[in-house]
């Protein structure tokens, strides 16, 4: 029950990712359930005793038929669409056809009970809101611009004296009248308002999620799942920036596992991803919550510690260091085997003007005299 009330309710928010012949339902949906209260609305006050005082009876009467017509209508460019939705799901012709469908019946409608009502005001503006956030743009824009040219159209008709204005409301002669319309016009903009609002507000809850998962994912190592190379960076320039205001210590590592290719060319390709993911975790845990991890290359990472001096980072990467070669890493062959990096490591101790550049070209040198002094240790640049 719970969990297809989920995906019910996941596959409705997810309407971004619907195909475009799928959201050309989205109109229909829509209109054809208003349609029928509009229909309904005209059949019962068809029956009232007191009809003659509320409506114009004999254009009410056309205009229930018409309504039913034009359920009968967005029924049929329904099923046109789950027949799309098969044979060409990518179809913008349908999603054309279905809105100019709605707008030519909602400006209609809104005519039969006064143009500039509530009903309309809220189908006129709210529907290409909530269309531009969903459907092709050009579809809404010409959606709009028909919607508008009959409105004028017909607008301009009603105050030159060719057409009646709200042709089927009778002129309001007493209270009961006046209640009648009042509700009458609530009635027939409350879906449009329950409908367009409830739509955006899932839809912009999507996006918003989305949005953030995707930010998220360009900010992630998909291997690892630590801060990629662009994050890392970002977070040492922030680093620098707030040692320029706040003034040192800060120390940046360059680490690089140690013979890497061995253990690719050993082991195989998937071993070494294996340590690449076993290296990050183990850093991680090491380094305190302040300090900040990246995949900076291929087997190489960075750190980033702020408020740390030099014999703080000694200890620290001294930590590092044993954790990552006390890690035992057991291959796809079931043999198990160490692994170890070295460390180059640069301090900011007291310079506010320092740049990203010369901290990263230090680190890199210091990790380079690591190499070179043997691996498997830490340097820290003079
Ligand atoms: P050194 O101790 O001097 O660092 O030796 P090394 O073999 O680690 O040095 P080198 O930088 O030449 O080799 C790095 C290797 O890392 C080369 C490349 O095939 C491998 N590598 C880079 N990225 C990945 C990856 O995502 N997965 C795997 N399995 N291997 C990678
Ligand atoms: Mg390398
Ligand atoms: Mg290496």
């Amino acid at each position: 029950m719970t969990t297809s009330t989920t995906t019910w309710r996941q596959k409705l928010a997810a309407v971004l990712e619907w195909s475009p012949v799928d959201k050309g339902q989205i109109p229909l949906l829509m209109l054809v359930p208003i349609m029928g209260q509009y229909a309904l609305w005209g059949y019962l006050v068809l029956q009232r005793p007191d009809r003659e005082q509320l409506v114009n009876v004999a254009p009410l009467e056309q205009l229930v038929i018409l309504t039913l017509l034009f359920i009968g209508g967005g029924i049929v460019l329904m099923l046109l669409g789950l027949l799309l939705r098969r044979v060409r799901p990518d179809s913008l012709l349908f999603q054309h056809l279905a809105i100019q469908y709605y707008a030519a019946v909602l400006v209609f409608m809104g005519y039969q009970v006064g143009l500039t009502g509530m009903a309309t005001g809220l189908v006129l503006l709210g529907a290409p809101v909530f269309g531009f956030i969903v459907m092709d743009r050009r579809a809404v824009w010409l959606g709009t611009a028909v919607a508008l040219a009959l409105f004028f159209g017909l607008g301009l008709a009603t105050v030159h004296g060719h057409l009646p204005y709200a042709p089927i409301l009778a002129p309001a002669a007493d209270a009961t009248a006046r209640q009648f319309h009042f509700y009458s016009l609530i009635g027939f903009s409350a879906p449009h308002f329950i409908f367009i609002i409830l739509l955006a507000d899932q839809t912009l809850n999507f996006w918003r999620r989305r949005e953030d998962t995707i930010r998220t994912l360009s900010r992630t190592d998909t291997l690892t799942g630590i801060p990629n190379r662009r994050s890392i960076m970002e977070m040492l320039e922030k680093e620098v920036a707030r040692t320029k205001r706040h003034g040192p210590p800060m120390c940046v590592v360059i680490l690089d596992l140690d013979h890497f290719k061995k253990v690719n060319d050993t082991y195989g390709h998937p071993t070494g991803d294996l340590v690449l993911r076993e290296a990050a975790r183990v850093l991680r845990e090491s380094i305190r919550s302040c300090d900040a991890i990246g995949r900076y290359g291929g087997e190489e990472f960075m750190l980033v510690l702020p408020d740390t001096d030099a014999e703080g980072a000694a200890v620290l990467l001294e930590r590092c260091r044993a954790a990552l070669a006390t890690t035992i890493i057991r291959a796809e062959t079931g043999k198990t085997f160490h692994i170890s990096a070295s460390f180059g490591v640069v301090c900011n101790q007291k310079d506010m003007a320092v740049d990203v550049a010369t901290l990263i070209k230090a680190a890199d040198d210091a990790l380079y005299l690591a190499k070179q002094n043997g691996r498997n240790r830490v340097e820290i640049a003079a």
